[in-house]
């Protein structure tokens, strides 16, 4: 018997190609219908090299559970939920694991990023653990957002942000926009470094305050969040940063780096690394509207011509690109 077959985004050699595979199945996993995936800076570095992977891409979603496991079919009250999914998957027995750091699973896969089939297909499939119901007053627009709120959150896990600091965040991209509403929060004194004219009205769309290179003199950000994707923008925070300040990496990119690290170990800063952050709390700012993604939408796009969507999303100043099997 010939298996179903699913449409979906397919990485392979630096290539993206729309096609035809068998539809996802897991024993211990929920089959989930996709409702609307986002394209994140992540999968354009995966097609660029950053990261080894084959298979397909996408990794932000909403969707809806439509199947269960032979091994979890017992779990019937997850039949028809809307959810959203954090994206590794872990073993429950490493280090790592056992530790609560799960995120750092030695035996992880991650949707759409590492052994693991992606989103951007009309199918995917997670373990319930990994599911979260959305509630009902948050669109798919919005909730299709979790994932990158989330990692803008994880900020906030990792960093004691006070309500005096002076907070820098470079880019006002996608994430760069999505780190100023939840860093909002905190009152801070709080500041962005956008690039092009709509990223700039964006912010100021939601109450966030925009700043210019040429207004960038003094070291004397507290914290300064590097969102920007480019070696570029981490220079620039080096510089922008008081000493003993926190430097927080938010971009992954193909290739490395070139840093002064004397100039670290001099001004004695903190350079933290974060990823993947919290999807409860994500869901809650949504559902309370302390955060509206929805500014960030810049098109959506067929499964069929998400050739096109990809080609949207590299283009400069773009924003969030949307993909609806
Ligand atoms: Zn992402
Ligand atoms: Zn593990």
């Amino acid at each position: 018997m010939m298996a179903e077959l699913m449409k979906s985004v397919w990485l392979e050699e630096n290539k993206i190609s729309l096609r035809q595979v068998p539809m996802p199945s897991s024993p211990q996993e929920a089959l989930v219908k996709i409702r609307l995936a986002g394209i994140c800076a992540t999968d354009l570095e995966l097609i660029k090299g950053y990261y080894p992977y084959r298979g397909i891409l996408g990794h932000e979603f909403v969707g809806d559970v439509v199947g269960l496991g032979e091994e979890v079919a017992d779990q019937t009250q997850w039949l028809g939920r809307r959810v959203v999914g954090e994206i590794n998957v872990r073993c429950g027995r490493c280090e790592n694991c056992k530790g609560l750091r799960e995120n750092h699973c030695e035996n992880r896969s991650v949707l759409g990023i590492v052994n693991r089939n992606g989103v951007h297909a009309e199918y995917t499939t997670l373990p319930l653990q990994n599911l979260q119901v959305v509630p009902e007053s948050i669109s798919d627009e919005k909730a299709v957002f979790t994932e990158p709120i989330g990692a803008a959150l994880e900020i906030l896990q990792k960093v004691h942000i006070k309500p005096t600091d002076n907070v820098l965040v470079i880019g006002g991209g996608r994430l760069g926009h999505l780190i100023a509403q939840v860093l909002l929060l905190t009152g801070a004194n709080l500041r962005v470094l956008a690039k092009y004219q709509n990223q700039i009205e964006q912010l100021v769309m939601r109450d966030i305050r925009p700043i210019r290179e040429s207004e960038l003199s003094k070291p004397i950000w507290d914290v300064v969040v590097e969102a920007t994707g480019s070696s570029t923008g981490f220079e620039l925070a080096r510089k922008m940063i008081r000493p003993e300040g926190k430097l927080i990496l938010k971009s992954t990119y193909k290739g490395n780096l070139e840093v002064n690290l004397s100039s670290i170990v001099v001004q004695e800063l903190h350079i933290i690394g974060s990823r993947c952050g919290p999807f409860g709390p994500a869901l809650r700012l949504m559902e309370a509207e302390k955060i509206d993604p929805t500014l960030m939408i810049d098109s959506v796009y067929s499964l069929n011509d998400s050739m096109a969507a990809y080609e949207r999303a590299v283009a400069k100043g773009a924003l969030k690109v949307l993909i609806r099997p």
